[in-house]
C-alpha cells in the first residue's frame, strides 16, 4: 500500500475487502478444524508478553503482518472455548453464525444509549428478548435489558431489590446512617460467586449475605431459608432479596423455586432467579417442571452467552418491573435530553452503563439461523449426551456419580481402589493429566469435601465420538494411576 494513502483516513476499501475474505476464511478453516487445536493453550505464563515489543510500533505496519502474527503468536495462547472437547467450567461455544452478527455490530459501532442514538439496537432488543421470552414460556408481564455478563446483571437486580425495600439509597447511601438496618440476600450454599461480588459491589457487604443449607441433592432448603427469615427479622434485619437458582455453577442442581416463591411472597421479598446457565434448557419443552414457579420471580438472569451459541457477551435480565431499575439508575443529563423519553426506551435509563453494544444482533441471526426448532434440538441432544456419560460412568464399577444430571453436566469420580485409597488425589490427578494432555478440558468441584470431576456439554460442535473419547481418556487415566 502506497504512503499517501496510509496518512489519514481509515484502510482503504479494496485492502479491506481483501483482508476481510482472507479472514473470514481463515475462520471458516478454523472452525472445520477446531479438534486438531490442543483445547488447553500449552503456554507457561509470560510466554506471550515476552514475544512482543514492549512498546507500539510508531509507523504503521502492513496488516499481513499482524494476521501472521495471529498465527505465530496469538493461536498458540488460545484456550478453544468452542472446542468439542472442552468440558469444563461450563462449556460454552459460539456459533459461526453468530460471528457475523459481532461483526456488523462492531462495524455499525453504535452506543445503545439513547434510542435516537441507536433505535436499530433499541428496537431489536426488545423484539428478540420479547422472542427469547417466549421461547422460554415466560409471562407477557416480563421485559428483559442486556447486559455483559450474569454477573452485572445479578447485581442489577439486587440493586432493584435494594430500591424496593424504599430505603432511599439511590440519595442517602448506606453509610453514617443509623436507619438503614443489616439488608439481607438469601442464597444457597453451591451459588456462584458473583452473588457474592453483587453485594460486595452494592455496599451491602458480604455480612448481608446468608446463605442456606442444602439437601444431599445440592438443592435449597426451604424450611431453612424460612426459618433463617423468620430469625433475621426478630434480630432486626431487613431480607431484601432472596436469589434461588436453576442450574448452579458445582453441579448444576434446581432449588425448588415454587417453594420459595411461597415464602418470598408471604415475607414480600424480592425474588432474583439466576438461570444463567440453565435458563437456556427452558425452551426445551420436556424440561419445564425444572422450571415450576420460576414465572412468579421478580426478575430472572439467563445467558444466552452460556448455552445459546452466541458469542460473549450477552446476558438478559428479565424483569416484571423493569421501571424499577429506572427509578434506581436513570439519571438524564442535560445533553442526553432528546424531548422524547417519555414514547421511548433509552437504554442507559436501565442501568450504570451509558453507552451498550448492539448485542441483541447476534441474538437475531442465531435466533433466525437455527429457528426455535433448532435450538431446541441442539440443547436435547447436549442433555442426552450428558445422560448418556452418566449411563456409562454407573455401569463401572470404577466411577461413580456424585449428582443428579438434570441438564447437561455430569458430576462424577474414580471410586476405584488404589493402595493407599486416598480418592481426592487420585481424582485430582485423572483431571490434571486429561488438561495436560490437552486432548480435553475437565474442570472439578468439592461436594462434601469429596474431589469432584465435571463434565459440561455444550459446544455445538460436541457429537457422542467426542464424550467416548473422554469416556477412554478417564478410562486409560485411572488405569494408569492404578498400576
Ligand atoms: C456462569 C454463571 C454465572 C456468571 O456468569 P457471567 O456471565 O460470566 O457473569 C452466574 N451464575 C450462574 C449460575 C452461572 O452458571
Amino acid at each position: 500500500m502506497d504512503n499517501e494513502a496510509r496518512k489519514l483516513g481509515d484502510i482503504p476499501t479494496e485492502e479491506f475487502r481483501k483482508y476481510g475474505h482472507q479472514i473470514v476464511d481463515w475462520l471458516a478453516n478454523y472452525f472445520e478444524n477446531l479438534e486438531n487445536y490442543p483445547v488447553l493453550s500449552p503456554i507457561e505464563p509470560d510466554w506471550l508478553k515476552s514475544r512482543l515489543p514492549p512498546s507500539p510500533p510508531q509507523a504503521g505496519e502492513d496488516l499481513g503482518d499482524v494476521l501472521a502474527d495471529v498465527d505465530k503468536l496469538i493461536i498458540p495462547a488460545v484456550t478453544h472455548w468452542n472446542h468439542p472437547n472442552f468440558h469444563g467450567l461450563f462449556s460454552t461455544s459460539t456459533s459461526a453464525v453468530g460471528v457475523f452478527g459481532e461483526m456488523f455490530a462492531a462495524a455499525f459501532d453504535m452506543k445503545a444509549m439513547l434510542w435516537r442514538t441507536s433505535p436499530a439496537s433499541t428496537e431489536l432488543e426488545d423484539v428478540v428478548l420479547d422472542w427469547l421470552r417466549q421461547m422460554m414460556g415466560l409471562p407477557d408481564h416480563f421485559e428483559g435489558i442486556i447486559y455483559d455478563t450474569a454477573s452485572v446483571s445479578t447485581m442489577h437486580a439486587i440493586a432493584a431489590a435494594r430500591e424496593k425495600a424504599g430505603l432511599s439509597i439511590r440519595e442517602k447511601g448506606m453509610g453514617g446512617r443509623d436507619d438503614v438496618p443489616l439488608l439481607r440476600v438469601y442464597c444457597s450454599e453451591h451459588v456462584h460467586s458473583s452473588i457474592d461480588k453483587g453485594v460486595i459491589t452494592l455496599g451491602l457487604g458480604l455480612r448481608s449475605l446468608r446463605k442456606i443449607e442444602c439437601n444431599q441433592r445440592f438443592e435449597m432448603i426451604p424450611e431453612n431459608l424460612d426459618e433463617a427469615i423468620h430469625e433475621d427479622i426478630a434480630a432486626g434485619f431487613k431480607p431484601i432479596c432472596v436469589i434461588p437458582t436453576v442450574g448452579t455453577t458445582s453441579t448444576s442442581s434446581v432449588d425448588p423455586i415454587n417453594d420459595i416463591a411461597d415464602i418470598c411472597e408471604k415475607f414480600g421479598i424480592w425474588m432474583h432467579v439466576d438461570a444463567a446457565y440453565a435458563g437456556s434448557a427452558a425452551i426445551i419443552p420436556e424440561m419445564k417442571p425444572h422450571f415450576k414457579g420460576w414465572e412468579r420471580a421478580d426478575s430472572i438472569v439467563v445467558n444466552p452467552h452460556k448455552w445459546l451459541f452466541t458469542p460473549f457477551d450477552l446476558s438478559v435480565l428479565y424483569c416484571k418491573d423493569l421501571s424499577i431499575l429506572k427509578e434506581a439508575f436513570s439519571l438524564v443529563a442535560e445533553y442526553l435530553k432528546t424531548g422524547d423519553e417519555k414514547t421511548v426506551k433509552n437504554g442507559m435509563d436501565f442501568g450504570i452503563q451509558l453507552g451498550r453494544r448492539f448485542r441483541a444482533l447476534k441474538l437475531w441471526f442465531v435466533i433466525r439461523y437455527f429457528g426455535v426448532e433448532g435450538m431446541v434440538e441442539r440443547l436435547r441432544e447436549h442433555c442426552r449426551l450428558a445422560r448418556l456419560f452418566a449411563s456409562w460412568v454407573e455401569q463401572s464399577s470404577d466411577w461413580e456419580l456424585m449428582a443428579p444430571v438434570p441438564f447437561a453436566l455430569v458430576c462424577f469420580r474414580a471410586t476405584h481402589g488404589v493402595a493407599s485409597t486416598d480418592l481426592n488425589s487420585l481424582n485430582e490427578r485423572i483431571m490434571n493429566e486429561i488438561n495436560s494432555s490437552r486432548k480435553a478440558y475437565l474442570s472439578h468441584t468439592k461436594l462434601n469435601g469429596n474431589f469432584t470431576l465435571r463434565l459440561s456439554v455444550g459446544s455445538i460442535h460436541v457429537e457422542e465420538a467426542h464424550l467416548a473419547k473422554v469416556w477412554g481418556l478417564l478410562n486409560d487415566r485411572l488405569q494408569a494411576a492404578a498400576n
